[in-house]
């Protein structure tokens, strides 16, 4: 009998997960499943870039995971029973059950519209492909002089806004920012960043609480008014509801709570990465919802259950942050220099060549799903014969 490995979602966690585990387990004894809604790969972190008109590179699967082993099942997962051990899908032929006997669960997340009034029938997003390919839609359609309303300083909000006014310098662009412009950056830092909205003639509104969003204007918790033809909401993400509904413990958020080696700590048999996982990072802090945590985690979570079907080590690598890389437009950028828990230091990159070296990341991460174990040996191991359950001392038999 095989192991049955299902692997939930291709984003950046979930197929570097399938393609790291095809290759430290040997293919007789393990079936790695990776379910996905989706025939391509979506570069999430060029969301941005998708909506002000640019084309990605098309990225499928059936090409990326060819000969790796890893079996596609292009379907949408509605449903995971952990008590079962079971995952219902539904696809063009209908609804169907699979079963595991190792889960990763990695959905990723999608906009978190935080429940303000008027977001979801006024406001577009960039987390999905479909949603910056609506927005693309809305701006082509948008005139000289009209309103764009980027809410959220944070990352995402940084690269939409900078983006949006490079590519329609024609538009009236503005940033709502909940604090400072770049609040959490060094000086120098938050210095490049207002010299490029300058440039770029971005209105910033600082400390501005958005707490309405209106079909021609976002409201603020001081009465303000900003207009805008168009809201774009990059407030932070919100993980699919689908963890929750399961006997998984989830924080509130619904985000699957794991251990260091990103195994559910009430199911041992189901593991999460990505930003469908809550794992503590270095200084006690939560991993933030990034390629930059999710990378590292689900290289740990693969290596992790390769150790213990084969009763290898386990993998003890703390996960750190090195840098925030933030595109500000095609032609500038901002690599800002951070500590292990994430806290920016002095140095940073600016200008042109952090525009080349984020763009060097981006192609990175995209290469690292199509390649996952360049530079490392093959070792697939054998799996004890004698695992009874998920979780158990096994028997090494590589
Ligand atoms: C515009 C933008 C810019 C960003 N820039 C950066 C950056 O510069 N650096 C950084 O570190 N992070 C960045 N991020 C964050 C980063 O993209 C996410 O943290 C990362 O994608 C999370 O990876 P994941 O594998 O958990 O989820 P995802 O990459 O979202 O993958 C989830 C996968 O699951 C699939 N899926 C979801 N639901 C279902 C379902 N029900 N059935 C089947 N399949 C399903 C999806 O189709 C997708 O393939 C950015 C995000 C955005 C939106």
């Amino acid at each position: 009998m095989q192991h049955r490995v299902i692997v939930l979602g291709a984003g950046y966690t979930g197929a570097i997960a399938a393609g790291r585990l095809a290759k430290r387990l040997h293919r007789e004894d393990v079936a790695i499943t990776l379910v996905n809604a989706e025939p391509d790969f979506v570069e999430r972190v060029r969301m941005h870039q998708l909506a002000v008109g640019r084309d990605l590179k098309p990225r499928p699967f059936s090409e990326m995971f060819a000969g790796t082993g890893v079996e596609l099942k292009l379907a949408k997962v509605t449903g995971v029973d952990v008590d079962r051990r079971t995952v219902a899908v539904t696809d063009g032929n209908g609804a169907e059950e699979l079963e595991y006997d190792t889960l990763v669960y990695a959905l990723g997340s999608g906009w978190n519209a935080q429940g303000v009034p008027g977001t979801a029938e006024h406001a577009h997003e960039i987390a999905s492909r479909p949603g910056a390919l609506r927005l693309r839609e809305r701006l082509g359609r948008l005139e000289a002089g009209q309103t764009v309303t980027v809410v959220g300083g944070g990352l995402t909000g940084l690269e939409a806004a900078t983006e949006i006014a490079e590519a329609r310098p024609d538009l009236d662009v503005a940033l709502a920012a909940r604090g400072d412009l770049g609040d959490w950056l060094s000086p120098k830092g938050r210095g490049h960043l207002r010299k490029v909205f300058d440039k770029l003639g971005i209105t910033v509104h600082e400390h501005a609480d958005v707490t309405g969003v209106e079909a021609d204007r976002v409201t603020t918790a001081d009465g303000k008014a900003i207009p805008a033809a168009v809201t774009v909401w990059t407030t932070g993400f919100a993980v699919h509801p689908i963890a929750k509904a399961t006997a998984l413990e989830v924080t509130g958020a619904g985000q699957i709570v794991v251990d260091g080696t990103m195994r559910s700590v009430s199911h041992p048999d189901v593991y999460a990465v990505g930003d469908a996982a809550y794992a503590m990072g270095p200084g006690d802090k939560p991993l933030r919802m990034s390629c930059a945590s999710g990378t590292p985690a689900a290289w740990q979570a693969a290596d992790a259950i390769a150790a213990r079907l084969t009763g290898g080590k386990l993998p003890n690598v703390p996960i750190r942050y090195f840098q925030q890389c933030i595109s500000l437009g095609r032609k500038e950028g901002l690599i800002q220099f951070v500590t292990a828990d994430d806290r920016a230091v002095r140095g940073a990159l600016t200008g042109q060549l952090a525009a080349v070296y984020k763009e060097l990341i981006c192609k990175g991460a995209a290469w690292g799903v199509a390649h996952p174990t360049l530079g490392m040996p093959t070792r697939r191991r054998r799996v004890a014969r004698e695992r009874a359950t998920a979780g158990s001392a096994v028997k090494t038999l590589a």
